[in-house]
């Protein structure tokens, strides 16, 4: 363990879906900590204004514009971070949306869009950084599931079933790659306010109070809520920690 067990600084990490929602927090707290980030996104505008909001923090920030479910795009993204940025030390596979609709109503082409952006993404980018975690002795890979890689829900067969397999790809990468000094974990978020869910508050009644209801905390998570973690998850205050599923969640998941 060094002096400095959460200390970032000389470190570059890609936080995909980081110029907005938890993927932002998250990429706040990296930066606040010493890391250059590279937030990967779609939506330009979006990744401008979170490039302004990490630069007014002092944060070393470049966006990158990137579909997570295109292979090459992945890898000219992380080519892209590792030729601007210098090196990749930090992954943190965040990307993510949901179609809520029953298993019997959803169609195929709408399962493999989910499945393609929450899960196929994070072997993807995983994969695509491995190389120059390994030729840097060692990195730090962080998936980001849900309470639904626990419970299940009958609106989000798709979202459940890519958030499950999150955490079991997040233990076979962590078993792989020990011997790389690649640490992988995931975490697993509670309801948290972003654009998510702000759709599902507005579409599904009674949500909002049932969220609050269940969750110890008795509020919704805040995108602050996730700086911490990733920092712990990424920095040397984490070297023994891998292949775990770790919820962020003020309780939601332990409540009876
Ligand atoms: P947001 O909708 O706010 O953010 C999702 C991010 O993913 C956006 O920045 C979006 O960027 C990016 N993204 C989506 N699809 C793609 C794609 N194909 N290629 C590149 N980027 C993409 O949601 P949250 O912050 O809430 O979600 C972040 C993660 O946390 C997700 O994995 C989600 O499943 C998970 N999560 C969220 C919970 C919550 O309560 N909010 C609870 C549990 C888990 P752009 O718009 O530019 O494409």
């Amino acid at each position: 363990m060094t002096a400095r067990p959460f200390d970032l600084g000389g470190k570059v990490a890609i936080v995909t879906g980081g110029n907005g929602g938890i993927g932002l927090g998250m990429a706040q707290g990296l930066g606040e900590a010493g890391a250059a980030v590279a937030i990967v996104g779609r939506n330009a505008a979006k990744s401008e204004q979170a490039i302004a909001d990490l630069k007014s923090r002092g944060v070393k920030a470049i966006s990158v514009s990137a579909d997570v479910t295109d292979k090459d795009a992945i890898g000219a993204m992380v080519a892209r971070a590792r030729s601007e940025l210098g090196r990749i030390d930090i992954l943190v596979n965040n990307a993510g949306m949901s179609i809520r609709k029953p298993p019997h109503v959803l169609e195929l082409d709408e399962w493999e869009r989910v499945i393609d952006t929450n899960l196929t993404s994070a072997f993807l980018c995983s994969k695509a950084v491995h190389s120059a975690m390994k030729d840097a002795g060692g990195g730090k890979v962080i998936n980001i599931g849900s309470m639904m890689s626990i419970f299940g829900a009958s609106f989000a067969p798709a979202y459940a079933a890519s958030k499950g397999g999150i955490v079991q790809f997040t233990r076979a990468c962590a078993c792989a790659w020990a011997a790389d000094n690649i640490q992988v974990n995931a975490i697993l978020p509670g309801w948290i306010d972003t654009d998510l869910t702000r759709r599902a508050r507005v579409e599904v009644n009674g949500l909002h109070e049932r969220v609050l209801a269940r969750t110890p905390a008795a509020r919704w998570g805040d995108i602050s809520d996730f700086a911490g973690i990733a920092v712990f998850l990424a920095s040397p205050a984490s070297d023994f920690v891998t292949g775990t599923a770790i919820p962020v969640d003020g309780g939601y998941s332990i409540a009876g």
